[in-house]
């Protein structure tokens, strides 16, 4: 049985038991390349849904695209495009990072601008209801006072909500300063670029949050299962949706289940443009080559979802090695015909998965049974594949490569061992660059030197 963390409770819940989940993510703001804190919330969700359809449930994985906002604005004009057209250019290219990341369980992708008569009229909701007050020449706000439960899940109150305000939510005439946009009526400050529909409740378009709720009513209804999304979230946009849509509905819980992923830093600090350590998943992809989705995954399970992620050389460093003593292992294994999966072994796995998915203690259930000997090979390719379905490692890949050293290699290798046992130095460490150039590693233990193809 499965049983998930909540944000909103602080405990571990089990999952709603029912055939069908619905589970929306947070989806990208199309105004640039994505960074690799986005490709971990979105490696772990697509795991994540391909575990629970791999269990049997039905899963709807809906993600919104944020396709009109400001920061799109801003970019349009220091380009001098059109915003349709810079979240064009973006959409495209979340769409190929994520093929590249072999991210592929979304069912629904939704751009909010393809939702604007269902912003509206959730809008018109809220107004109706007296949650949403109009300010005259700026836009329709959400009165956080009038939510009781608002700040629940961030912990904050609504009089610490203040700090929590951003992008489009800026206005002097707000009632309460945590009060955030719900629909900002057109401004002729920003000239022709910015995107505007006409609207019973005034020309404009919607403010960020707005868009998550009416999107998921649509598709789901106004409660479902299971919202996730990055920890940075949590405040204000997560705590403005549950206000909205519960106001809106009058239903309570509007999410069963919140989960968060937790904060990338890169050498430990914020990733940020102006601190010159912003990584994008393109540019990683590049520069890794061949197996870099897996080994940006395997970075990423090798952390508990939740936990803080710290993406350093080091790091990374340890990841290629782990991954190559993975690949070792699995290459030559094609010889032979897949058993099943070892009943034990397949327990110990689910028990890990099941305690709010613990995906670090299945990366060591996996280093461990496919250690030399600890199972036959048949069961070994039948791990290599249940692996491959959900983590996307690709070692069944892997498996179908020979195992054999080229008979170069071996020479050059035991010229290397005998050279360093002569301690001629100068000459071994000749021979260890010559090797690394053809492709294959010397590792050097206690009890011996060992050759390895290098993957990275
Ligand atoms: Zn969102």
């Amino acid at each position: 049985m499965l049983s998930l963390y909540n944000s909103l409770s602080r405990r571990e819940e089990p999952l709603p038991d029912q055939p069908k989940i619905h589970m929306f993510v947070c989806g990208p703001t199309v105004y640039d390349y994505l960074h690799i804190g986005n490709a971990r919330t979105y490696t772990f969700f697509d795991f994540f849904a391909k575990l629970l359809r791999a269990r049997g449930y039905e899963v709807h994985y809906l993600q919104n695209i944020t396709d009109v906002d400001d920061k799109i604005i801003a970019k349009a004009l220091t380009e001098n495009k059109g915003t349709g057209a810079i979240a064009a250019r973006f959409t495209e290219a979340y769409f190929e990072d994520m093929k590249a990341l072999g991210v592929d369980a979304v069912t629904t992708y939704a751009p909010a601008t393809q939702f604007i008569p269902q912003i509206v009229a959730q809008v018109e909701r809220l107004i109706d209801k007296g949650f949403a007050y109009k300010i005259e020449g700026d836009g329709w706000y959400f009165d956080i006072a009038k939510d009781p439960d608002y700040g629940a899940l961030s912990g904050r109150t609504a009089a610490q909500a203040e700090d929590g305000v951003s992008r489009i939510d800026e206005s002097v005439g707000k009632r309460n300063k945590g009060d955030f946009c719900l629909w900002k009526f057109t401004q002729t400050s920003l000239d022709a670029l910015e995107p505007r529909w006409p609207a019973s409740i005034g020309e404009g378009r919607p403010g960020w949050h707005i868009e998550d709720t009416a999107i998921s009513e649509f598709y789901f209804g106004p409660q479902y299962e299971i919202h996730g999304g990055g920890v940075d979230l949590k405040f204000p946009h997560h705590e403005a949706e549950i206000a909205q849509q519960e106001s809106a509905s009058g239903l309570v819980p509007f999410v069963r289940i919140w989960m968060h992923t937790g904060a990338l830093t890169v050498e430990g600090k914020k990733m940020s443009k102006s601190a010159g350590n912003f990584v994008t998943i393109r540019d990683f992809l590049e520069k890794e080559g061949r197996h870099a989705p897996a080994l940006l995954r395997w970075m990423a399970f090798s952390h508990h979802y939740r936990s803080p992620f710290d993406f350093s050389e080091r790091a990374l460093a340890q990841a290629k090695r782990e991954l190559e003593t993975l690949y070792t292992r699995c290459m030559g294994l094609h010889r032979f015909a897949p058993e099943d999966v070892p009943a034990e072994w397949k327990d110990r796995l689910n028990e890990a998965l099941d305690g709010d998915l613990n995906t670090p203690k299945a990366l060591s259930l996996l280093m461990e049974a496919t250690k030399g000997g600890a199972m036959a090979p048949g069961a070994k390719l039948a791990i290599l594949s249940l692996f491959d379905a959900m983590f996307g490692l690709d070692m069944a890949e892997t498996a179908s490569l020979s195992d054999e050293i080229p008979p170069e290699i071996t020479g050059k290798f035991e010229e290397y061992t005998s050279s360093r046992s002569n301690k001629q130095f100068v000459q071994s460490d000749a021979l260890r660059k010559e090797l690394e150039g053809l492709g294959y590693e010397v590792r050097d233990a206690e009890d011996g030197s060992v050759i390895v193809k290098k993957f990275f």
